[in-house]
């Protein structure tokens, strides 16, 4: 598995954040020590632009005889939809021959079959688990990251193959 640090911000960053931009920009008290929140906006442009929004956005709020004039009105209806356009993720890549796969969803069906099969079989052999599901290695490791991550189950290995066990409940 490849380890090598993104130096850009990834989507997960950017959730983090979008909490703190709506809160200092309405002059709330932030969640995230407010250097965190600088040092993101240095590295990430899509958050800088949301903070931007969302300041033209407050601005036209605050000027109430503004918000009230047709033009402020359009402003208002712009920022938001821009807002909302850039916090919703793309479905797809939308490239013709190629077909969306829902990762997520894949990885958590794939989890599933898995914890089945173990809280009937006990602790089970990583090739085994390939032979019973007859999927693919790299699925199978999808999935044990997976229910690794969410506490499910232990690994244990020797010199020739990782063993998987469910935890107990
Ligand atoms: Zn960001």
């Amino acid at each position: 598995m490849k380890t090598t640090k993104a130096k850009n911000p990834t989507r997960e960053d950017c959730k983090k954040y979008e909490l703190a931009i709506t809160n200092y920009v309405l002059g709330q008290a932030l969640k995230v020590p407010k250097e965190t929140l600088w040092e993101h906006l240095k590295t990430c442009r899509a958050c800088r632009r949301d903070f931007a929004d969302w300041q033209d956005t407050y601005e036209v709020m605050k000027t109430e005889a503004y918000y009230n004039t047709p033009a402020g009105q359009q402003k208002m209806k712009e920022s938001f939809q821009a807002l909302k356009k850039r916090m919703t993720p793309p479905q797809s890549v939308g490239v013709p021959g190629r077909i969306p796969i829902d990762i997520r969803g894949n990885i958590k069906q794939t989890a599933r079959t898995l914890y089945d099969l173990l809280k009937t079989n006990g602790e089970t052999s990583v090739p085994v688990l390939v032979e019973k599901t007859r999927l693919k290695e790299y699925y199978i490791q999808q999935a044990i990251g997976w229910l690794g991550g969410n506490e499910k189950i232990t690994l244990a290995k020797d010199d020739k193959t990782a063993y998987v066990r469910l935890l107990p409940e």
